[in-house]
């Protein structure tokens, strides 16, 4: 079957080759781990478990700024069954997993709907995905995630065909993310922990704060102001970053601001902000 997965529609048979994202059909993942450094409201606090990660090989983007390069460029992973990902949701359900977090899974939208089918996790599902979907994927996800943790990386295709090799990056992401809100209307938190809905997640770039400005008011005028949005602040200029002057070094505290305040003055007061020393690499797992 040719995979048209994710807007690249590569249209290569993953039986046999890999497509953009360098995956063949067989499922990949680079790390499990209990993860303490999402929003509180999926880590929850620090003496509690976290949530339970699972970082999937390989990328439909592959951004030149990339934070998680060696798995999604350099594809360091190993290779496991459907039924072993049942198991490692079962483990990580044991260990006290606040929910089980999908990380960059759209590639594999398909085996993961599989193993969801098999075993739904008391604890909700996060799909915690780059935003680069189509509303096709997103719809074979009805009944089963509970939370979409979205990344909206651009409101500008020149921007996202420059540094992420996309095309169409904004149709596609904003069709996804309005998929997304339909199967997941409500924001539900108990006990400062999230159980339903979804959190827009914006990581700012150096130079680009007019874009990022752009992302706000595109969500401010589709989604309304109470959309919960994370603002992050801990971009550094990681593989190939260093390729473009532009982007090679860290936001400033007056950009952060910038952007932050354009959030306040539209009243958006769902947003997550960041400490400005979170753009250290403490933050980043180790693979
Ligand atoms: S999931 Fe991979 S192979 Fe399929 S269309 Fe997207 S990039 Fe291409």
């Amino acid at each position: 079957m040719k995979c048209d997965i994710c807007p690249r529609n590569c249209s290569v048979d993953r039986t046999k080759n890999c497509g953009f994202c360098g995956q063949s059909e067989k499922l990949r993942i680079s790390k499990i781990m209990l993860h303490h450094y999402e929003e509180p409201v999926i880590s929850g606090a620090e003496d509690e478990k976290g949530s339970g990660a699972i970082f999937f090989t390989g990328c439909n983007l592959k951004c030149v700024f990339c934070q998680n390069y060696p798995i999604s460029h350099n594809n360091k992973g190993k290779y496991i069954s459907v039924k072993k990902l049942v198991k490692i949701f079962k483990k990580l359900e044991r260990k006290g997993a606040l929910n089980i977090n999908l990380v960059t899974p759209s590639h594999f939208t398909s085996q993961i709907v599989e193993a969801l089918k098999i075993y739904k996790p008391d604890i909700p599902v996060v799909w915690n995905s780059n935003g680069y979907e189509t509303s096709e994927s997103i719809e074979k996800l009805k009944g089963l995630v509970d939370i979409f943790l979205v990344d909206m990386k651009y409101m500008n295709n020149d921007l996202a065909f420059k540094y992420s090799h996309a095309n169409n990056y904004v149709e596609n992401c904003t069709n996804a993310i309005k998929k997304m809100k339909e199967l997941c209307p409500q924001d539900e938190i108990i006990d400062g922990k999230m159980t339903k809905g979804m959190i827009i997640r914006h990581l700012i770039l150096p130079t680009h704060t007019n874009d990022s400005i752009k992302c706000l008011d595109w969500i401010y005028e589709n989604l309304g102001k109470d959309t919960i949005v994370s603002l992050m602040s801990q971009y550094e200029p990681r593989y190939d970053a260093v390729k473009f002057p532009e982007i090679n070094r860290k936001i400033t505290p007056l950009e952060y601001k910038r952007v932050v305040a354009h959030a306040l003055k539209l009243e958006m007061n769902n947003c997550y902000t960041q400490d400005l020393s979170s753009a250290d690499s403490k933050y980043t797992p180790k693979f």
